[in-house]
């Protein structure tokens, strides 16, 4: 049994690269998340037999399209527009957009298979998705930017909808953008449909809590995670890379739980401040200055700068949360984490680390907090949002909060019992695999082949 499931796993996996070719951070999830379902084929031959893996890794539906847009001065431009519609056995194909000039079919796919799984772990009635642009947001207008993002829904409009495919943010989208992005579909269906994006501003059916929400649900995963070896964030030292969303709201709960942070990133340095970072100040920076990181030395000047953002990652903490970008964490990295004493690893961004950095982990017995699970918690609001919009209802702060938590401890504990359930105890990321795995696949087979 064990041989048979392992056969069809390789499979699978050499179909995948072969229709996939040249889409390394798509081989690179399948195969992270294939070698921990193998020993779930062998338990359930009939995962085999209606060929689930196949059928999950091919999306329903992948598409590109043009997106043309006039800069400042005139000149017009094209970038190419993409969304994954990977798997709706759950729900409609959920997940957020990125606009950056690294994103590709590889990058999207990778994410949209990922998202399929972190969409399950929530519980909630959602599918995976993924979409963006290779278009740069760094140095653009305003009206740059709203340009773009109008000619991006002129496309992107007839592929989406509340009950079909519910598109969010990601690196270089947030509330700015889901606003003219919102307005355009708006303007295009000529009906306000406030379920069809989430991630919206409070004024028109955006949900309280969700910009916190991946942030804060990485550090209550983290938190479960601690709880559960009898330690908790109170008197630790964090590193935090990135300075979006998630890591300053990952950054703000630790803080409050008593953690002191001593470094964050961002795309070009980092800060460093034995005594702490001061929070509001990054929050100030980043969120209304639209500043880059090295400001921060200006209002602290004891905090130090260094150019170069992995640099990040030698400095000695005990918990280190990833929250920037896919592969920001290889082998020498872990490595240089583990020599100096990391204890924990809670992972914001998706796909941070690795296959070989996550191994350095687990063979050197840290506590690895895996992103589909740890970050699950900005989706998992998403849904909430979506819930809100359709019974045009408004939680307050705390009601979602409650409920982000209840997720998070959730999903910690169904990742750990799959773990123990297939041998795996301690294996966070293969319980995460497995757990987000058995409920897709068994939806799947309920609802027959499609
Ligand atoms: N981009 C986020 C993620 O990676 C959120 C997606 C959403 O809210 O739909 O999960």
């Amino acid at each position: 049994k064990a041989q048979a499931a392992q056969d069809y796993v390789n499979r699978v996996y050499e179909t995948v690269k072969e229709r996939n070719p040249n889409e390394e951070e798509f081989h690179q999830t399948i195969s992270e998340i294939f070698d921990s379902l193998t020993p779930v084929f062998a338990a359930y031959p009939d995962y085999m037999k209606y060929n689930i893996l196949e059928r999950l890794t091919e999306p329903e539906r992948f598409i590109t399209f043009r997106v043309p847009w006039v800069d400042d001065d005139g000149y017009v431009h094209v970038n190419r527009g993409f969304r994954v519609q990977f798997n709706s056995a759950l729900g409609p194909h959920k997940g957020g957009l990125r606009f950056h000039p690294s994103v590709n079919s590889s990058i999207i796919k990778f994410l949209g298979f990922e998202q399929i799984f972190k969409n399950s772990l929530t519980g909630q009635p959602i599918g995976g998705g993924k979409g963006g642009s290779d278009f740069d947001p760094k140095g653009k207008s305003d009206v740059e930017i709203m340009r773009f993002c109008q000619s991006f829904m002129t496309e992107l409009y007839r592929y989406i909808g509340s009950d079909t495919d519910v598109p969010a943010g990601d690196i270089g989208v947030g509330a700015r953008e889901i606003g003219y992005l919102f307005g355009q579909y708006k303007r295009i269906r000529g009906t306000v449909e406030p379920g069809v994006l989430t991630g919206k501003g409070l004024k028109y059916g955006g949900s309280l809590t969700r910009k916190e929400a991946t942030g804060y649900g990485t550090i209550y995963f983290v938190q479960e995670m601690l709880k559960d070896k009898g330690l908790d964030f109170s008197g630790r030292t964090i590193t935090v890379s990135g300075s979006g969303n998630v890591s300053i709201y990952a950054m703000e709960k630790a803080a409050e739980l008593g953690a002191t942070i001593v470094a964050c990133s961002d795309s070009n340095g980092f800060i460093y401040d034995e005594q702490g970072i001061d929070i509001d100040t990054v929050k100030t920076l980043k969120e209304t200055g639209n500043e880059r990181i090295h400001s921060y030395t200006n209002m602290h000047p004891h905090a130090q700068y260094v150019d170069g953002c992995n640099g990040i990652w030698s400095i000695p903490c005990d918990i280190a949360l990833p929250c920037a970008t896919q592969n920001e964490i290889d082998e020498a990295t872990a490595k240089t984490l583990v020599a100096n004493g990391v204890k924990v690893i809670g992972e914001g961004a998706n796909m941070p680390s690795t296959l070989e950095a996550i191994n350095v982990f687990l063979d050197n017995d840290i506590l690895f907090a895996p992103a589909k699970a740890a970050n699950a918690g900005g989706v998992a609001v998403s849904s909430l949002e979506m819930a809100q919009n359709s019974g045009k209802l408004s939680w307050s702060f705390d009601e979602v909060d409650t409920k982000l938590q209840d997720i998070m401890t959730t999903i910690y504990q169904n990742c750990k019992q799959a773990a123990k359930d297939y041998g795996h105890e301690d294996n966070l990321a293969d319980g995460a695999n497995i757990a987000g795995f058995i409920r897709v696949a068994d939806t799947m087979l309920e609802q027959g082949i499609i």
